[in-house]
């Protein structure tokens, strides 16, 4: 099969510095800071760039209320966002309006006070604010409850904007984009990579960073290592225009939502997740069942066409069975309208203004979760020249442009610049994984 690259329609190159395999946000960040500093990248995506998890996100940039490891990473991440629209020289939508969440009850609020404590050891501007403080943020919100979280330098980006506007920047600096050409294998020789296969010829390459979000586990499958991620469906849509409601990102009362420059909202039930059951859903299912326990309020286990599916693709002369690294190209996730439905009514309970509002759009999309609720970021020990990207945990978007960094640093002067111990793959064997403290 013969493919030019997305944008500049150049022929695949037969040697690279480095091979991305996955055009989502952590792909695309990584083509860019390595094109960058003059390496020669190509990224392999079996699909589209940002049809995946990237492009479906809500939109939310948060560095508060993270896991610890992760926050000095947000803290740079957030300094990278403000700077973005200018480097890349694209509106992605960007502002910077900060983050609230609202407390369900007290034991939520002395929750928060913790976390903003926390936060601040770390230099992010978290604060508890009082219940007058949240309506003197937000005027139209009839019920403020106990009080909440705020963060005013959290921001917002739109996802269909921002993967599209890295990967154009990287093909200006030489980056090699190819759409519908995915990775179907790893050359090596003394376990380290030499070569990747692509559905369009090998491109030689001493290293290749695994961005594939939800599919990573397959391709380390194939690699004969396992990496326990596991997926959960979240569901999100695009209200019409409804009157102006500010510039914050808004979690409270079930429900998250951002307004768009435009007025139209992208709204969701907060927290709530759609695990559809499949035969892989017992892979791993041991790292996964205290966090299960844990958020058994928010999860619905689904059997469902997405059940049927997963069985017809078992069968031994299927495409899925016989290319496991492609499997489903471009899978149909339906959206869980029940939950569309419930986010649009209690919006307009909470804010009268947008009574009437509609969801004009519905989507939805197969976060990779990891058991520990934070990603795996970094070189691979078996697999010399192999690095993760990857396991973002339904928090990825705010993070893609310092996990693109950071990966550049890797490959280009062997370490990052920030400490990446506890994102590091070896965790599972060892048996060192923290509790799954993350919200999304
Ligand atoms: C509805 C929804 C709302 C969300 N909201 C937020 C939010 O507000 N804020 C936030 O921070 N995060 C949010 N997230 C999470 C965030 O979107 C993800 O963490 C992030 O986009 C992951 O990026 P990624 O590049 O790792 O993966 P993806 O965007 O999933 O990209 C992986 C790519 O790899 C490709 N691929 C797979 N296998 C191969 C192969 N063999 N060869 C080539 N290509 C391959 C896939 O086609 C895909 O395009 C949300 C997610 C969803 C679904």
């Amino acid at each position: 099969m013969s493919i030019l690259s997305t944008f500049n329609q150049q022929a695949m190159p037969v040697q690279a510095d480095a091979v991305i395999v996955g055009a989502g946000i952590q792909g695309c960040a990584a083509a860019y800071y390595l094109a960058k500093r003059g390496a020669k990248v190509v990224v392999l995506e079996k699909a589209r760039i940002a049809g995946q998890q990237s492009g479906r996100a809500w939109g939310f940039v948060r560095a508060m209320d993270r896991d610890p490891a992760e926050t000095p990473l947000m803290l740079a991440c957030l300094k990278l966002w403000q700077g973005l629209e200018a480097e890349l020289g694209a509106d992605i939508e960007w502002r910077q309006g900060g983050n609230l969440f609202l407390a369900a009850d007290e034991a939520e609020l002395a929750r928060f006070e913790i976390g903003a404590a926390r936060d601040r050891v770390f230099g992010v501007d978290t604060k508890v604010i009082t219940p007058k403080e949240v309506l003197s943020l937000i005027p139209g919100l009839v019920d403020a409850g106990p009080g909440g979280l705020w963060g005013p330098k959290e921001g917002q980006a739109e996802p269909r904007k921002v993967s599209a506007a890295f990967a154009r920047k990287a093909t200006e600096l030489g980056a090699l984009f190819f759409e519908g050409c995915g990775a179907v294998g790893i050359d090596r020789q003394a376990g380290a990579v030499t070569a990747v296969v692509s559905e369009a010829g090998t491109i030689r390459s001493k290293v290749v960073i695994l961005a594939a979000g939800a599919s990573s586990f397959r391709v380390m499958r194939g690699l004969g290592l396992s990496l326990p991620q596991q997926l959960a469906r979240f569901t999100c849509s695009r209200t019409n225009a409804v009157p102006p409601l500010g510039n914050i990102a808004f979690y409270g009362h079930h429900i998250g939502f951002r307004q768009r420059p435009d007025g139209t909202l992208n709204l969701a039930e907060e927290l709530q997740v759609d695990v559809d059951l499949t035969l892989d859903r017992f892979r791993a299912l041991q790292w996964f069942l205290p966090s299960l326990w844990e958020n058994r309020h928010a999860t619905s286990f689904r059997i469902n066409d997405v059940t049927a599916r997963d069985l017809l693709h078992r069968l031994p002369w299927r495409p899925e069975t016989q290319q496991p690294w492609i499997h489903d190209r471009d899978p149909l996730i339906p959206p869980n309208m029940k939950r569309v439905r419930n986010a649009v009514a209690q919006i307009g309970k909470l804010f009268p203004s947008t009574i009437g509002v509609q969801a004009v759009e519905s989507w939805a999309g197969n976060v990779d979760l990891m058991p520990d609720g934070i990603p795996v970021l970094g070189p691979v020990a078996e697999v010399p020249g192999l690095i993760l990207a990857t396991g973002l945990t339904g928090h990825g978007f705010g993070m893609g442009p310092i996990v693109g960094r950071l990966m550049s640093e890797i490959v280009l002067d062997g370490e990052p610049s920030l400490d990446l111990h506890a994102f590091r793959f070896s965790r599972y064997a060892e048996g060192k994984v923290g509790r799954f403290s993350t919200r999304y």
